[in-house]
């Protein structure tokens, strides 16, 4: 159901992230991949796992600089014509924002730097990509409860990813119109380089497993099934959603 699509994939790190295993399960069932990456740190490690996965070409993108946003487009449509698919797995807030009570630890600049690069940056991605887009197409993007509930530590992160699901149903319901689909799902907690920044993250962990219904924590690869079913056909008449992979957690009261 991926077969023949060509995928842009923004927000690998390293064999860890969530878009790892994204990226492993659309190569495996078919699908052509461009990789972006944040900087030349990351480099060596995508050109490797590109090589592995299906890819087509990568390209550095600081997602906070428009001309690299544009840049990154430009490649994909010079190579591909037509984008089928987008999957954006892209999240930062400062170390000194995600520790501690809010009111302690939030500053001007903090939320600046987290809203542009964990909300912002889809925004500006969605805004280049669009008119390249296939019809018949589909972007996700990764979201996390703490959206809608207060989590402790996580503070404007929270704040940031109620702003990234409130763009994914605005771009949905402009975009539906052209085919195009955008969804995001909001995972459970999985430890990766982005969820190692905030503070208490193992015993958040420790939470989950007790309280979800299914009493586990998630793993990337839970994730990667529920991404492959979005950005492929089977899910043709799913917009504007934030789906849940998360062991249920999110409908669980005290
Ligand atoms: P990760 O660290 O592997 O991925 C985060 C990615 O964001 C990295 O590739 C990093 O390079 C990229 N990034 C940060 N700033 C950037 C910038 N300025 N320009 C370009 N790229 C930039 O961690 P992950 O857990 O795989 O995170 C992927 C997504 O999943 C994030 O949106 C995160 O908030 C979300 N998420 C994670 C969890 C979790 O527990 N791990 C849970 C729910 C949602």
């Amino acid at each position: 159901m991926v077969e023949g699509k060509n995928i842009l994939v923004v927000g690998l790190a390293n064999k860890y992230s969530i878009a790892a295993a994204i990226s492993s399960s659309l190569h495996e069932n078919g699908a052509t991949l461009g990789f972006s990456y944040q900087n030349e740190r990351f480099e060596k490690f995508i050109n490797e796992f590109s090589k592995d996965n299906g890819g087509d070409f990568t390209q550095v993108c600081d997602l906070s600089s428009d001309k690299d946003i544009k840049n990154l487009i430009s490649t994909a449509v010079e190579k591909w014509g037509k984008i089928d698919g987008i999957v954006h797995s892209v999240g930062f807030a400062p170390a000194d924002q995600i520790s501690g009570n809010i009111e302690d630890c939030i500053t001007r600049e903090g939320f600046q730097i987290t809203h542009d690069v964990s909300s912002y940056s889809f925004a500006g991605l969605l805004k280049e990509a669009h008119p390249h887009m296939s019809e018949n197409s589909s972007i996700i993007t990764l979201t996390y409860v703490g959206s809608q509930e207060a989590t402790p530590n996580y503070n404007v992160m929270g704040m940031a990813k109620a702003s990234l699901e409130a763009s994914v149903r605005y771009f949905a319901s402009t975009l539906g119109s052209k085919g195009i689909r955008v969804n995001s799902i909001s995972a459970g907690p999985i430890k990766t380089l982005a969820a190692a920044g905030i503070s208490g993250f193992s015993k958040m962990l420790d939470i989950y497993k007790e309280k979800s219904p299914l009493k586990k924590n998630i793993t990337t690869d839970d994730v990667a099934n529920v991404a492959y079913f979005l950005i492929s056909d089977l899910s043709s008449s799913v917009t504007g959603q934030t789906i849940y992979v998360d062991n249920g957690f999110n409908i669980v009261g005290y």
